[in-house]
């Protein structure tokens, strides 16, 4: 059996990687050194013409969000916000209709959204994540298991998001800010390819990675206390 990958310990510098340049170095957990029967299998995926164009399409994207590409030592320059990265990627596919699965919690922001998508000449058809006003005792939650103890809470309902959105169609999905695991039901059932526009994080305005960029500082307790 292949040896547990953990490029996230990796300490080989960036420009000797064997993952970034060839001849390049890993170590003993290097999935590119030792993984080599999974990545040849993976690489023929791609020559699927569709995975091939989205593939190909989503590289070229990924390139057009700098700038000055040409400039010899390589600097990075960003300048394209998330937003355009996918408003350009999805004219790249020629999608013409886009699905907005997002979390009640974020209205508003679907609203701006949909109203920038429809700018840009993609026809939208979005679904909030209580779709369906199923009660969430219809998975067996008690009352001291919802948010508003007590109270009549509808479920959210990624399935039904996804299923509405697979019934109308859609080229493409965009997520906006659906619960951790409500995500992973959309996207275990979304038959058009889905991306994320935003997630949720309802304590750091919805950039959950501020958790890491504050971990030496307030966020140390998530590396000193276990609760
Ligand atoms: S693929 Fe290998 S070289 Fe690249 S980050 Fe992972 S362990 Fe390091």
């Amino acid at each position: 059996m292949f040896i547990k990958a953990q490029c996230a310990k990796c300490a080989v510098k960036p420009e000797k990687k064997a993952c970034r340049v060839e001849d390049g170095n890993g170590p003993d957990f290097c999935p590119t050194k030792y993984g080599q029967e999974i990545i040849e299998r993976a690489n023929k995926q791609y020559q699927n013409p569709d995975v091939y164009e989205f593939a190909r399409q989503s590289s070229i994207q990924e390139a057009q969000c700098y700038a000055n590409r040409d400039r010899k030592p390589p600097v990075r320059q960003p300048t394209k916000p998330r937003i355009k990265e996918i408003i350009e990627f999805a004219k790249k596919m020629e999608y013409k209709k886009l699905g907005l699965a997002y979390c009640a919690g974020l209205q508003s922001e679907a609203g701006k959204l949909n109203k920038v998508l429809e700018f840009h000449g993609f026809d939208v058809v979005s679904v909030v994540c209580k779709v369906g006003c199923t009660p969430k005792e219809a998975i067996g939650i008690k009352q001291s298991e919802k948010v508003r103890i007590g109270e009549y809470e509808s479920m959210c309902s990624p399935i039904t998001q996804a299923k509405i959105l697979n019934e109308a169609k859609t080229d493409f999905n965009i997520l906006l800010g659906l619960c951790v695991g409500h995500d992973s039901l959309f996207f275990k059932n979304s038959e058009a390819m889905a991306t994320v526009f935003a997630v949720k994080d309802r304590v750091l305005g919805h950039n959950p990675l501020a958790a890491l960029y504050t971990l030496d500082s307030y966020y140390e307790g998530l590396i000193k206390i276990q609760d």
